[in-house]
């Protein structure tokens, strides 16, 4: 067991692993990444990989397109393997009112450098024919857009940062963050105490349950998400553009020959995670094929294909909704030295690098090098939060994720 790291991270996921990285990175020489599970095993792994650039503000545009540089580059800066594809996007507008939004969309965009126009079905059709033009009121090509392979991104990150001194500690669950006059001292875990001034919590859908041991608040909702690989389907080339459904919010790419879908449903499934027991992990989750069924349904016209094609794996995760869409990131101010990189509302895997970078900085100089306030727990204020209220604008954060009205 490490004795006294500078800093330790609760969490080897894509947000705790990328944090450890850049605080190596930037010359902490003591870092303890700690996971209860195998490194990088949870969510993470099970994301659909897409990145999504056009984003509802100027400061997640700037992060979004910093973490797109760092994909790119990922394998030169952590010496991991990374497999990812610049495909584009395609955003579908079924209804004149989500056309509206695209219209917005597009205007934001180009302010901030995206490469976004306007296309007809017709075209998207031509970009990605498994989209059919039918039911089809706009479409906006997204040229910035990427995938990538989201099983390599927090493993990847995680021996990246141990190939340059972090010490990582799989199969060790943190119990309790010390806390001693309103200071971090360390955490307790199930294999003894480690001292330490600074802790970042970036437990994922139990970020909740490590800040609440030690009497932190945290209003976020661990929340279901699932999908399907569909097996290798005839034209599923690896460069066709991602689809987004807006009012469906249904999402498909091309994967491994087939294709890959998921669907953000109008009724999510919220978890207590103590009340799943200390042993669950995010396999054990229950699935549900209906709920993705019901939406393919709904997509038919568009998309065809997925009543169509044949499914080879059906996978899910829990990550953590917050009630306004936005992530968690940065100090606490109730506690010195307590960070969160968390509330990734399902995007946090591709924000990732440019999170931990961020983050790391924040923690090494005092400041973020980008203005993160906004993401700061400190939004919310102190609470108490109604957790039937978190949870009502959880959900339709959850739902309206790709911004239809
Ligand atoms: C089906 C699906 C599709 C998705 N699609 C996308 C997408 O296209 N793009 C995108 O960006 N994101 C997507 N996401 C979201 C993405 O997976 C998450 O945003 C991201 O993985 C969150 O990472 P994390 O580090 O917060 O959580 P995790 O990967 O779950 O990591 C948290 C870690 O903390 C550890 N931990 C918890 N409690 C403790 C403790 N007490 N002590 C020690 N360790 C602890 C856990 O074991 C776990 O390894 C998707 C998610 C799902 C499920």
């Amino acid at each position: 067991m490490i004795s006294q790291p500078d800093v330790i991270v609760v969490g080897s996921g894509g947000l705790g692993a990328a944090t450890a990285f850049h605080l190596v990175k930037r010359g902490v020489k003591h870092v303890a990444l700690i996971d209860k599970h195998d490194i990088g095993s949870q969510t993470s792994p099970r994301a659909a990989g897409m990145v999504s650039c056009v984003r509802k503000s100027e400061l997640m545009i700037k992060l979004i397109k910093l973490a797109v540089e760092k994909i790119k580059r990922f394998t030169e800066d952590t010496g991991q393997p990374l497999d990812w594809v610049h495909s584009g996007s395609l955003k579908v507008a079924r209804r004149d009112q989500d056309a509206e939004v695209i219209e917005s969309d597009i205007t934001r965009g180009r302010h901030l450098g995206l490469d976004v126009e306007r296309i007809s079905p017709q075209d998207a059709h031509r970009l990605n024919p498994f989209l059919e033009p039918e039911g089809v009121v706009a479409v906006m090509r997204v040229g910035d857009d990427m995938y990538f392979d989201p099983s390599q991104i927090a493993v990847g990150f995680a021996r990246g940062a141990e190939a340059r001194g972090a010490t990582l500690l799989p199969h060790t669950a943190v119990t309790r963050v010390l806390i001693d006059n309103g200071r971090v001292t360390g955490v307790d875990t199930d294999k003894g105490t480690i001292r330490a001034p600074i802790v970042v919590d970036a437990a994922g859908a139990w970020t909740r349950q490590v800040a609440e041991a030690s009497g932190i608040r945290v209003p976020l909702v661990p929340t279901a998400q699932q999908l399907f690989v569909t097996e290798p389907v005839e034209g599923a080339k690896t460069d066709l553009p991602i689809v987004r459904i807006m009012d469906a919010a249904v999402y498909m790419r091309p994967c491994n020959g087939g294709l890959l879908w998921g669907v953000y449903e109008e009724h999510p499934r919220f978890f207590d995670m103590n009340a799943l027991g200390e042993e669950f992990q995010i396999r054990d989750m229950p699935l549900d094929a209906s709920v993705l069924w019901h939406y393919a349904d709904d997509v038919k016209p568009q998309l065809p294909i997925l009543l169509k094609a044949k499914v080879r794996e059906h996978r899910g995760g829990i990550p953590t909704i917050t009630a306004d869409g936005q992530h968690i990131v940065g100090p606490t101010p109730a506690v010195r030295g307590f960070f969160f990189a968390s509330g990734c509302n399902v995007a946090g895997l591709s924000i990732s690098p440019a999170l931990g970078e961020t983050l790391a900085a924040w923690i090494v100089d005092g400041a973020p090098p980008v203005d993160l306030t906004p993401l700061t727990v400190a939004r919310f204020g102190t609470g108490p939060w109604s957790e039937e209220q978190l949870r009502q604008q959880a959900a339709w954060q959850y739902r309206h994720f790709y911004g239809a009205v």
